[in-house]
């Protein structure tokens, strides 16, 4: 751990949980929801994988037993606001196998495995890449990992800490988590926080005379930074 790193994460952490609050993420009521949301939310905007989520709901479908029994082409049907649907339902219907073939489809008993082989495992699935999977195992699951996506990004990059080793998803994850504390309640509520100021002031065109965090990056801003 580098403790000037260390220091600067928590420091970010703590000014935006003092500005915004806990976020009581993620929104879903079963492990099964959770991972049909993190599937359903790729692409597209929450509310548009909320309302695909309702149709599941409304219908009863939101369960592995029934993504199972559906036709493909119903099941694109129903998740349609989701954006990308076909596409969703192929990767929907490709999850329900894997779980079939992992645990029965008892969804629950996947945490126990440790969480380094049930990554990779469901990376392996199709379509599902390391943001989907990440928010899976934590927020479905509980398991430590830390969540990256273009918001985190660009906070990131904006408060000058890009990973110095690189600028893949590996790069930013290890940044968090080489660095904070192993710490899953904290890393949910972190990287819900980053999304919430990404759409609050940390836009395209950054709204930093209300942000919580400008001090130090309006230095980088001025050097010119993404
Ligand atoms: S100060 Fe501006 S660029 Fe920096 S995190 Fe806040 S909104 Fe983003």
């Amino acid at each position: 751990m580098e403790q000037q790193l260390s220091k600067r994460l928590t420091a970010i952490y703590e000014a935006l949980l003092a500005r915004y609050g806990p976020q009581a993420w993620w929104p879903g009521e079963t492990v099964f929801e959770v991972v049909a949301g993190a599937i359903l939310t790729q692409s597209t905007a929450w509310e548009n994988a909320s309302k695909a989520i309702n149709n599941l709901k409304r219908r009863n479908c939101l369960s592995v037993w029934a993504i199972r029994s559906l036709p493909q082409e119903e099941l694109a049907e129903i998740i349609r606001p989701s954006g990308y649907f076909n596409s969703k339902a192929k990767k929907l219907k490709a999850m329900v196998e894997w779980l079939d073939d992992m645990c029965g489809g008892n969804i629950e008993q996947l945490a126990r495995i440790d969480t380094l082989s049930l990554r990779s495992k469901l990376l392996s699935v199709y379509g599902i890449g390391p943001e989907t999977t990440d928010s899976i195992l934590l927020y479905g699951l509980g398991k430590s990992v830390f969540v990256i996506d273009a918001y985190t990004r660009r906070i990131i990059d904006r408060q000058g800490l890009t990973p110095a080793g690189g600028t893949g998803y590996d790069d930013y994850q290890k940044l968090f988590m080489y660095n904070l504390e192993d710490d899953t309640v904290m890393y949910g509520e972190f990287h819900a926080l980053l999304v919430k100021l990404a759409k609050d002031a940390c836009r395209k065109t950054p709204l930093c005379s209300v942000c919580c965090l400008s001090n130090e990056c309006l230095k980088n801003i001025e050097r010119g930074a993404p």
